[in-house]
């Protein structure tokens, strides 16, 4: 599941012979991909949207995994952008019940945080240090050297989504002192991550940093986008499905 148009279409580049399923107004692409079965879909932006199109994909498809791929404001102070976060946790950074339930607790959950799979998660954060580690293989020297991205790091820690796009410096402090091991901010993640709990079905989140949540979030995120983000998100999917194991059934 990615919430950009552009790392979608990096994807269904890599799949022949995909087929579109429309369900719930999204279009979902079942095919193949490194020889396994997969469906691909855009989340769209926000937790609910992104809630719905996750639901789609677990209760007509039948997916055994999900993994989402985006782009999230950095928080930690070594967070840089170009960086990629792997998630080990999420939490909703805007849900509030209290006093009747904990700060971001979500109710009769009885947690904030969401885990993710770890053996997914572990997995993809290899494939990203792998591409990470030759990042001209992937962008080219003159976006590597246009966004300043030098020796891109892999994180591993708290992803915390809302329904906001943090964009000003104030905001990003706010989060920093309510959630101060949160290590990116997005708008989807924890609220996908909920639904796979539901269903009992592994999740990881992969987020490429495109700002700092601050004052100059908006600089350049088209760009990086189609330029850093999506080559990041589909060389980083692609290394991780080449070495997943095989089905023990393949479709052919
Ligand atoms: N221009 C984009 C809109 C992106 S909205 C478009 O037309 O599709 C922001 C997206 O990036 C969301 O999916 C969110 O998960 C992520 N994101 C990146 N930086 C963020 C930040 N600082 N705060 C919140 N979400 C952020």
């Amino acid at each position: 599941m990615s919430a950009l148009h552009e790392e979608l279409a990096a994807v269904l580049a890599d799949m022949p012979n995909e087929q579109r399923v429309k369900v719930a107004g999204r279009d979902f692409w079942v095919g193949h991909w490194q020889g396994h079965a997969v469906v691909a879909v855009l989340s769209r932006i926000g937790k609910v949207a992104a809630a719905t199109t996750a639901t789609v994909m677990l209760e007509r498809f039948g997916v055994g995994a999900l993994v989402f791929t985006g782009v999230a404001g950095g928080l930690g102070p070594q967070v840089r952008v170009g960086d990629v976060v792997v998630a080990n946790g999420l939490v909703q950074h805007d849900m509030d019940a209290s006093p009747l339930f904990p700060r971001h607790e979500v109710p009769l959950y009885g947690r904030a945080v969401f885990d993710s799979d770890a053996h997914l998660s572990g997995a993809l954060a290899t494939a990203a240090q792998q591409v990470l580690q030759v990042p001209e293989r992937h962008l080219g020297s003159a976006t590597l050297a246009q966004f300043h991205l030098h020796a891109p790091q892999v994180h591993r820690g708290l992803l915390v989504s809302g329904d906001r796009f943090v964009s000003t410096t104030a905001e990003s402090e706010a989060l920093r002192s309510a959630l101060p091991t949160a290590l990116a901010v997005e708008m989807e993640g924890a609220a996908v991550a909920q639904v796979c709990l539901d269903y009992g079905v592994p999740f990881a989140a992969v987020r490429t940093i495109s700002d700092r949540a601050d004052d100059t979030a908006h600089t350049d995120f088209n760009r990086f986008i189609a330029q850093v983000a999506s080559r990041y998100s589909h060389a980083i999917l692609s290394q991780w499905l080449a070495q997943r194991p095989a089905p023990g059934v393949r479709l052919t």
